[in-house]
């Protein structure tokens, strides 16, 4: 095991020393990714792909999101005044909430596929990541009782932002999650800051996520 390690380790560092040379995220950001691995997250006859820049599947036609996404969705995330809350709709494998559990106090994650939600809760423990409170849920009624969040991410497209989510915002904190777009296929990832008088916007980039989902899947 010690060999594979070793391997998974090093193509970790060249695929965030791509990230760096692309000036995606701050230091801090890219040395989390540097740590977390990310073949945990996905089947084992996947892992070998773990660490190329790419979408992944995760089952049940969802996917883990491209590093270079996360490494800017995280970026967007970390740039808050103050860490100490983050609201994640849409947990998927789980390995964006790592990351986050890594760079705010407390990290809530909400995932509309049951299966989904319970591997990334045994994941986290797997990882001894103990700051993250998951819900099994529609994400897009957000997580009122805890709220206002510092950030509020979304992992899943909409056609436009749940008003549950932009209220649970806190004053200065950001939501960031990609939003259809009419000018292209695929969406913008955009990012809304509040402040005194509404929300700042600012567009962050063109992405390709998954759509954000009405209703749950239950399931073993
Ligand atoms: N960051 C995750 C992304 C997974 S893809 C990862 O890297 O693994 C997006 C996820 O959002 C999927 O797991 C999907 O089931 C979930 N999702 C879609 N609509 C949702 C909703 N309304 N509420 C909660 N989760 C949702």
């Amino acid at each position: 095991m010690f060999g594979i390690g070793m391997t998974s380790a090093r193509a970790r560092a060249r695929l965030v020393n791509k990230l760096a040379a692309q000036d995606l995220a701050t230091a801090e950001v890219l040395e989390i990714m540097n740590d977390v691995p990310r073949h945990v997250f996905v089947d084992e006859a996947i892992a070998h792909r773990a660490y190329d820049d790419t979408v992944l599947p995760i089952g049940f036609q969802q996917t883990i999101s491209q590093p270079t996404v996360v490494a800017m969705m995280s970026n967007a995330a970390a740039g808050v005044s103050e860490r100490s809350r983050v609201l994640e709709i849409g947990t998927g494998c789980g390995y964006q909430t790592a990351i986050l559990s890594r760079l705010f106090d407390e990290v809530f994650t909400i995932e509309r596929i049951e299966p989904l939600q319970l591997h990334a809760r045994r994941t986290l423990a797997n990882l001894e990541i103990t700051n993250v409170t998951f819900k099994f849920a529609d994400g897009h009624e957000g997580w009122p009782e805890y709220g206002p969040y510092n950030a509020v991410i979304g992992t899943a497209s909409a056609e436009e932002v749940p008003s549950e989510l932009s209220d649970q915002v806190a004053m200065n904190g950001r939501l960031i999650m990609p939003v259809s777009n009419a000018l292209f296929v695929g969406q913008s990832l955009i990012q809304w800051e509040r402040i005194e008088t509404g929300f700042r916007k600012r567009d962050i980039c063109g992405v390709r996520f998954v759509p954000m989902l009405k209703g749950i899947e239950a399931g073993p």
